[in-house]
């Protein structure tokens, strides 16, 4: 078994994930896992940074696909006992002038972007070793769309207390909400991708306060973070921040020093911690 720190970015044969991979190439002292759902595509990215003289490693990961998380988990467990920095980047958001029905449009989202990446936590965050760091990507959309809630919903995405079962609850309500169009009726508001990430935000609150109760001494630190207007594919060229500039937040937050003991359980944007 390997002694060497490893680090994993989902979804970053692109944009900002593989931003960030170059970052933590360059930075992170161990081997660092460019991951992505389709081997060709992360191929390509792999030898794009070994162009530039780096040496990313590859691991076939769709956030989508339980069997595929923990074929990942498998990996990490034998070769390396366990995992230093994991950064949940992958996610998808359909184009505002998509016109797929908003029902299938919620459900598709919240699957990769909110049960994604729980399934991703629920079978990594046990691997996490002492001094550990885990980031969530989620977005600044998702305090936004906290704000179009109902105030009955915005108390309980704002409550130290709520657990993952009612929040998984509650993202499934949503799903389910939009399929009898009574979403808005519901306190909900109208962005599907803003949903998820509540979801992304909440569940990592959740996550490091389990971590407080649970894991005390062993120095783990979670946060959620937005990059950013960033122009990837997502986002488009018009957006203000390159990937590397997107990239600057996760990865700040990814190499928090073993020294440090916050930011933790926090929404973080420019390396700021921001009032959910
Ligand atoms: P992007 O260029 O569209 O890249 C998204 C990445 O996620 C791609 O590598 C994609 O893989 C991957 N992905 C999607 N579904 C996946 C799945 N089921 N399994 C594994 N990987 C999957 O978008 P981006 O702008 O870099 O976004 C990265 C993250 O930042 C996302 O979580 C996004 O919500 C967040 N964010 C972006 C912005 C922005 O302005 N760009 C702002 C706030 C937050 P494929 O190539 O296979 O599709």
């Amino acid at each position: 078994m390997s002694n060497v720190p490893v680090a994993v970015v989902t979804g970053s044969n692109k944009g900002i994930g593989l931003a960030i991979v170059r970052a933590l190439c360059k930075q992170f002292p161990g081997d660092v896992y460019l991951t992505c759902r389709d081997p060709g595509r992360g191929q390509a990215a792999l030898e794009l940074l070994q162009q530039e003289g780096l040496r990313p490693l590859f691991h076939q990961l769709d956030i989508d696909d339980l069997q595929s998380i923990r074929a990942l988990r498998e990996f990490l467990k034998e070769k390396y006992g366990g995992l230093n920095v994991l950064v949940n980047n992958a996610g998808i958001a359909f184009k505002v002038q998509d016109t797929t029905p908003f029902a299938v449009q919620a459900e598709v989202t919240l699957k990769t972007n909110f049960f994604g990446t729980r399934n991703v936590c629920t079978e990594l965050l046990p691997l996490m070793k002492p001094y550990g760091r885990v980031v969530n990507v989620s977005s600044m959309v998702s305090s936004s769309a906290l704000r179009g809630c109902s105030q009955e919903l915005q108390q309980k995405f704002r409550s130290d207390a709520i657990t993952e079962e009612e929040l998984v609850q509650l993202m499934t309500k949503f799903v389910e909400d939009t399929k009898k169009n009574i979403h808005e009726k519901e306190g909900w508001p109208n962005t599907a991708y803003g949903v998820s990430k509540i979801g992304v935000t909440v569940l990592s609150r959740i996550q490091a306060r389990l971590l407080d109760e649970q894991r005390k001494g062993e120095h783990i630190l979670l946060n959620a973070c937005c990059p950013g207007w960033v122009r990837t594919d997502m986002a488009g060229p018009k957006a203000t921040k390159s990937p590397e500039e997107g990239a600057e937040t996760p990865v700040y937050l990814a190499l928090l020093p073993s020294s440090a003991d916050a930011p933790h359980g926090q929404f973080v944007s420019d390396k700021t911690v921001r009032a959910w």
